[in-house]
C-alpha cells in the first residue's frame, strides 16, 4: 500500500525526522517522503546572534536543503503552508496542495509579545535568517549615522540598544553586541561612552534555566563588557525611539534607538492554526501522547518546539531546545515506520537531556552539562569548546563532513578581530595565522634537542671539535693551500 509522509518545516526537528525516515524507508518504494519549508535552506537559529553582531558571515548559518537531501528519497518543496485539513488529510500551501497519510508538524516558533503595546511593531526580532541580517545592517547603520551626528542627544539615541529578555537568546545577543560595539566605535571614531547597551527582563536573574552560580557569572561578564542589567523590570511599551519600563508601579520612558525583542516565543503561524483543531496548550504547543502523536489523531506527529509532552516521571514539559528536536525526531521516525510497516515496536519518548550552554560573546561561555542526575559546570574554555563540538555533531547528522569544514572555517579560520575562544590564533585574518602550530613545533624541537645534548655530555666537554671535520683542521687546510700557492 502506498503511503505519503509529509514533514512541515525543515528546522532542526523536521530535517532530522525526514533524514531518519529516508534511511528507514530506503528500500521501500511504496513510501514517499516530502518536506515542505518556506525557505530553500535550513537556518542554524542557535547562531543568529553571531550574524546579527557580525561575528560570522551570513552564509555560515544557512544550509541548502537540496544539499541536505541530495541522493536521498526525500522531495524538497519550497512553499508556505497556510492550513491543514486533518479530516481530509490535506495540506494547503501558497503554491499547491499536498495530500498525506502521515504528517509531521515541525514548523517551530516565532516571537511572542505578551500584548506589550508597540512591541511587535517597533522591535527587532531574532528568530530567522532575515531577522539576523536585517538587525546586522541596522546596527551598522546606527553607528554610521551617529558618526556624523553633531547633536549629542540624537547621537546617544542612535547608540542606545535595549535587548528585552535575559534568557539564553537575549543574553547571547547582548553579549555579542557588547563585543561588537568597540570595533564599531573604533571604525566610526565614536567614544564608547556614548553607547548604551541594556538587557531588560522581568525575571530576577539572567538565564534562570542555569544554576544561580552560573547566572551570576553571566551577569558579571555582561557587566564587565559594559551591558547594564535591568532585571526584575517589566516592559510596558515600545515606540519608534523609546522603551517604557515599569518602576514602582509607573511606566518610565527611556530613549532607545534600537529595541531587540527576545522575550518569549509561541508556535509559528501554521502551528497556531493547527492547534485550533488539535488538543494543545497556550502559545500553540500541540499535546502529544508518549509516541509523539497528537492526542486527537494517530496520523499526526509533532516534534521539536511544537510538541507539548511531559515525559513519565518528570514535572515539566520537554524544553524548546535543539536537543529535544534531535531526540523527538528519532522517536517520531521510528514510530511512523512501525505504524506503516507493522514491524518493530513503537517507542515511548524518554528523552535524556545533557545540559545547557550559553555564550556571552565569542570568547566566553558557561555550561551546565552531564547526565540527568550528574550535572556539572564547565569553565569558560571548555564550555565554548563543548558548544562548538555539539554544533559539529549536529552537522555530521545533517550534512556530513562538508559542512564541518565550512563551520570550522567560519568560526576559526576566517574569524575577524579574534572573536573566538581560541582568539585569532587560527585565523588567516590575523598576522599570527598558523604561527601557533609553528611555535609549538619549534619549542618542542628545541626542548628535545637541548635534553639530548645534555645527555650526550655537552655540558661537560666541548663537542664541536669535529664540526666540519673540526674547525682547526679546516682552518689549517686553508692556510696550507695559501702557503702552497705562495711558495710555488
Ligand atoms: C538566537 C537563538 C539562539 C538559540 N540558542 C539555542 C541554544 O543555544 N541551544 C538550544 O538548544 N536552543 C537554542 N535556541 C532554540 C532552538 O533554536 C529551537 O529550539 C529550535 O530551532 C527548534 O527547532 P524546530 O525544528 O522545532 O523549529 P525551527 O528550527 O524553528 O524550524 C521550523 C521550520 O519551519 C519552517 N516553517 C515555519 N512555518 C512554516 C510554514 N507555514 N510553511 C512552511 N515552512 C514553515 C521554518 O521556515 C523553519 O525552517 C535558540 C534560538 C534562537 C532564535
Amino acid at each position: 500500500m502506498k503511503n505519503n509522509i509529509l514533514v512541515i518545516g525543515a528546522g532542526y526537528a523536521g530535517i532530522l525526522t525526514a533524514k531518519k525516515l529516508a534511511k528507514k524507508f530506503k528500500k521501500n518504494n511504496d513510501v514517499t517522503i516530502t518536506i515542505i519549508d518556506k525557505n530553500p535552506f535550513h537556518t542554524m537559529l542557535t547562531e543568529l546572534h553571531e550574524v546579527a553582531a557580525n561575528r560570522v558571515d551570513e552564509d555560515s548559518i544557512k544550509i541548502s536543503l537540496k544539499k541536505v537531501f541530495a541522493g536521498r528519497k526525500v522531495n524538497v518543496v519550497m512553499d508556505t503552508v497556510k492550513s491543514i485539513d486533518f479530516n481530509k488529510q490535506n495540506v494547503i500551501g501558497d503554491n499547491n496542495q499536498y495530500s498525506y497519510d502521515y504528517i509531521v508538524i515541525a514548523a517551530g516558533s516565532k516571537p511572542t509579545f505578551f500584548g506589550v503595546p508597540g512591541a511587535e511593531e517597533f522591535t527587532h526580532k531574532l528568530w530567522s535568517y532575515d531577522d539576523a541580517v536585517k538587525l546586522k545592517h541596522h546596527i551598522h547603520n546606527a553607528f554610521r549615522m551617529a558618526a556624523t551626528e553633531t547633536n549629542i542627544e540624537k547621537k546617544k539615541r542612535l547608540l542606545s540598544f535595549y535587548v528585552v529578555g535575559a534568557g539564553f537568546t537575549g543574553v547571547e545577543m547582548a553579549g555579542e553586541l557588547a563585543e561588537y560595539v568597540p570595533l564599531l566605535c573604533e571604525k566610526y571614531e565614536i567614544d564608547r561612552e556614548y553607547v548604551e547597551i541594556v538587557n531588560v527582563d522581568v525575571l530576577q536573574r539572567a538565564v534562570p534555566i542555569l544554576p544561580e552560580k552560573l547566572s551570576a557569572k553571566v551577569e558579571k561578564r555582561l557587566q564587565k563588557m559594559g551591558v547594564k542589567l535591568m532585571l526584575n523590570t517589566g516592559v510596558c511599551g515600545v515606540g519608534a525611539d523609546f522603551i517604557e519600563v515599569k518602576k514602582d508601579n509607573a511606566c518610565v520612558r527611556y530613549t532607545a534607538g534600537t529595541v531587540i525583542w527576545t522575550a518569549g516565543i509561541e508556535g509559528s503561524d501554521i502551528t497556531n492554526e493547527a492547534a485550533k483543531s488539535l488538543e494543545s496548550v497556550n502559545r500553540g504547543r500541540i499535546k502529544t501522547d508518549s509516541y509523539l502523536r497528537s492526542l486527537d489523531n494517530d496520523h499526526v506527529y509533532v516534534v521539536g518546539d511544537n510538541m507539548f509532552y511531559i515525559p513519565e516521571g518528570e514535572e515539566r514539559p520537554v524544553p524548546q531546545m535543539v536537543e529535544n528536536c534531535e531526540h523527538s525526531a528519532a522517536t517520531c521516525a521510528n514510530n511512523i515506520y512501525c505504524a506503516i510497516t507493522g514491524k518493530g515496536e513503537m517507542e515511548v519518548y524518554k528523552p535524556s537531556f545533557h545540559g545547557v550552554m550559553v555564550c556571552v560573546g565569542g570568547r566566553y561561555g558557561v555550561a551546565r552539562v552531564g547526565l540527568p542526575n550528574h550535572m556539572f559546570n564547565l569553565p569558560s574554555f571548555f564550555a565554548m569548546f563543548a558548544k562548538h563540538f555539539i554544533n559539529i555533531i549536529y552537522f555530521i547528522q545533517v550534512l556530513g563532513w562538508n559542512k564541518i569544514f565550512s563551520y570550522v572555517r567560519h568560526e576559526f579560520f576566517t574569524i575577524r578581530n579574534c572573536r573566538s575562544f581560541v582568539g585569532g590564533h587560527f585565523s588567516n585574518r590575523t598576522p599570527s595565522f598558523l604561527l601557533v602550530a609553528l611555535r609549538v613545533w619549534l619549542g618542542a624541537v628545541w626542548l628535545f634537542e637541548g635534553i639530548m645534548k645534555i645527555t650526550e655530555g655537552w655540558l661537560s666537554s666541548p663537542k664541536l671539535t669535529g664540526f666540519f671535520g673540526g674547525a682547526d683542521s679546516w682552518y689549517n687546510s686553508i692556510l696550507k693551500v695559501a702557503n702552497d700557492t705562495g711558495s710555488s
